[in-house]
């Protein structure tokens, strides 16, 4: 699905995205920077998810193995989980915030969630987080280019720990912030009672995206645009200057 002038929705299933994908798959974008391209998320894995991506990034036009890096926003199974086989079957390198380094390449399913999501029946009792190597561990600020495409690391953490965001300025000079699972359509958030969930960690990130200059807001499930993406973030700024939270996405 062609998103803008140089974003595709290559990936997202039918629990939180547009059915392109595998069931739990977060949306996953595809960036072409001419003569490279970037993944922003991996969806949860599988060889059935990858094959619905690859056929989709084919679709327009597009090899999988120009995928030169792939941007994980956070550990979550659904966004994360399928970074080692795009790693292995496409050659692309993998970052994320250094963060999320350890528990990624441990494929630690305590630590990233999946353990007590498996439990809670989010995930199904077969789903597995595998060890997943990361070429690329970033800190806030760092810019990375893939092609014409410029990425900027924001560390946004709150959703869970070693939570990204990343702001693209594409070659044409189109501005858009990958907000992973940290804001969504309309100022909501996603607040879960795990461990390494922060509501005064999530509530500081939103007011500093709040602040940065962007047009395309994409983030990682549901309802997404790409014109005017702060309004969203002025809407939850909105609840947070009066002290209050935002309305949680579930
Ligand atoms: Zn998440």
């Amino acid at each position: 699905m062609r998103l803008t002038e140089d974003i595709y929705l290559i990936g997202g299933g039918s629990v939180t995205g547009f059915g392109l994908t595998s069931g739990f798959d977060c949306h996953v974008y595809l960036v072409d920077g001419g003569d490279a391209l970037a993944l922003v998320d991996s969806g949860v894995g599988g060889v059935v998810s990858l094959s619905e991506m690859e056929s989709n990034i084919r679709s327009h036009g597009f090899d999988p193995e120009d995928v030169e890096t792939a941007f994980i926003t956070h550990y979550h199974s659904d966004h994360a989980g399928g970074g080692h086989l795009i790693r292995d079957r496409w050659g692309a390198r993998l970052a994320v915030s250094s963060d999320a380094v350890a528990v990624l390449e441990a494929g630690d399913e305590v630590a990233n969630g999946l353990a007590a999501a498996r439990e809670a029946g989010i995930y199904p009792d077969d789903t597995r987080f595998h060890p997943t190597p990361i070429d690329d561990s970033l800190s806030d600020g760092d810019v990375r280019r893939v092609g014409s495409a410029t990425f900027e690391f924001m560390a946004t953490p709150g959703h869970c720990a070693g939570h990204g965001s990343y702001l693209l300025t594409s070659g044409s000079g189109a501005t858009t912030l990958f907000a992973g699972d940290s804001l969504f359509w309309a100022g909501r958030i996603l607040l879960q009672s795990v461990p390494d969930c922060d509501l005064q960690k999530s509530l500081a990130s939103i007011e500093r995206m709040a602040a940065t200059s962007f047009e395309a807001f994409l983030p990682g499930h549901g309802a997404l645009t790409v014109a005017n993406g702060q309004a969203h973030f002025a809407m939850a700024k909105a609840e947070i200057d009066k002290l209050g939270v935002p309305k949680n996405l579930l």
